[in-house]
Formats: structure tokens, C-alpha cells, sequence
């Protein structure tokens, strides 16, 4: 058993790696080098992973995610002085400065989901990017991980308010939680800490309302 989760978190760790240094994916053949294990126990490992909700897996074990890293598109660009990424979300992006060495400020880019205007920041550690922009999350914190890549996919920034009631409204949405970049900023700056360490484990749920609360959130959305 012991050997076992060493194995997995093994795994873990040059999947989180892989995606903080190179921003490539890391595929399974990749892996199995990388861990020097073989195909199947890769595949076990990554699929245990999935279930701890360490990665999310598409077809042929695909690493579609590891938190705040993504090898698909959701709308977000980050641009590092070494390292180009695909953003995740809104809360993902504005995380990655945080949680990369070596990597203390980068350029999040994205359009209005409105109205395809670009928008940009450079975000760093220090303190939030100037901007009037906010973020629109669509679905509650008790039912992110029910289809996880449609939550990520989104959380959105838009222009302004108005520009995210035209797209509520056009989508035949319903509105979910509004916040500034401050709130965004703050939410992102810890929440990913120590997914690069060995011996990660997730937040209990009492230990993630108490941050959710921290970075200024509130209501039954967040579960608060
Ligand atoms: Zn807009
Ligand atoms: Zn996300």
C-alpha cells in the first residue's frame, strides 16, 4: 500500500512539473519515462489520481487538467518570461504567478465573452492588476466537479456588468458570481499552494470555506 501511494504521488508531482515548467501537456508515454514505470501502472496511478481529483483525464488518459494547468484551450492565454500556458480559467490564470518559480508576473490574456474585445493584465504577486474588468463565475462551488471542465471553461472575465448580463441573458443563462479583479486576485494568490510539493493533499471542505471567506466571498454560491 505505501509503495502504492508513493507511486502515485510520484505521478503527480512530474505531472505538475511538466505543465509549470514546459506548459506541455504531459502525455502518458511521457510519463512512463519520466517516472520510469510502466504503461499500466501509469494509467492506474493517473486514473487514482482522477478520483482524488488530482487530474482530470479524457480520452486514452489524456491529462485534460491538473489544476491551475490545462492542455486544452478555455479561453485564457498565460504568457511567462520562459513559459507560454493555456490558462484554465479566470481563477487558474490569475493563480499561475503564484504557484510558478521563477515566474512572479505574467501576461493573462482573453477576450469578452460578450463582445470578443481583448483584454489583458500583467499579473504578479505583489498586488491586484489595475482594471474595471470582472469575473463571472456561472456554477456554484458545491457543483464545480460535476462536469469540472465546463465550470473552468466558465469562469470568464468580462468588460463590465452590462457585458455580462447581454451574455447571461443571450445564452439563456442564469447570473452566477460576480467579482472584481482585487476579489479575483485574492482568490487565486493562495488557493494553489503546494501543488509543486511533494505530499500535497487537497483542502478539507471547512478549511476551503475559511479561505473562500478570506479572500472576501461570500453566500450560498461558495457555500458560505
Ligand atoms: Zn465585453
Ligand atoms: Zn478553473
Amino acid at each position: 500500500m505505501r509503495d502504492e501511494i508513493v507511486e502515485d504521488e510520484d505521478v503527480r508531482l512530474a505531472v505538475y512539473r511538466r505543465f509549470a515548467e514546459t506548459g506541455l501537456e504531459p502525455t502518458v508515454g511521457w510519463l512512463t519515462t519520466a517516472v520510469e514505470t510502466d504503461d499500466g501502472s501509469l494509467r492506474s496511478a493517473l486514473r487514482r489520481l482522477e478520483g482524488q481529483r488530482h487530474v482530470v483525464l479524457g480520452g486514452g488518459d489524456r491529462i485534460l487538467m491538473a489544476h491551475p494547468f490545462t492542455s486544452v484551450p478555455m479561453g485564457f492565454a498565460v504568457m511567462g518570461d520562459h513559459t507560454l500556458w493555456w490558462g484554465g480559467c479566470a481563477w487558474d490564470s490569475f493563480a499561475l504567478p503564484h504557484l510558478v518559480p521563477g515566474e512572479p508576473s505574467v501576461l493573462v490574456s482573453t477576450t469578452c465573452p460578450n463582445c470578443a474585445r481583448p483584454l489583458a493584465w500583467t499579473v504578479g504577486r505583489e498586488k491586484p492588476p489595475p482594471g474595471k474588468e470582472v469575473a463571472h463565475f456561472l456554477t456554484p462551488a458545491a457543483h464545480m466537479w460535476d462536469d469540472v471542465l465546463h465550470t473552468c471553461s466558465n469562469q470568464r472575465i468580462f468588460c463590465d456588468a452590462e457585458c455580462i448580463d447581454a451574455w447571461v441573458a443571450r445564452e439563456g443563462l442564469q447570473r452566477g458570481y460576480v467579482m472584481n479583479l482585487p476579489m479575483l486576485w485574492r482568490l487565486a494568490a493562495g488557493w494553489y499552494a503546494g501543488r509543486l510539493d511533494r505530499g500535497y493533499t487537497r483542502r478539507e471542505p471547512a478549511a476551503a470555506a475559511g479561505y473562500f471567506r478570506e479572500a472576501g466571498l461570500d453566500g450560498s454560491f461558495w457555500g458560505l
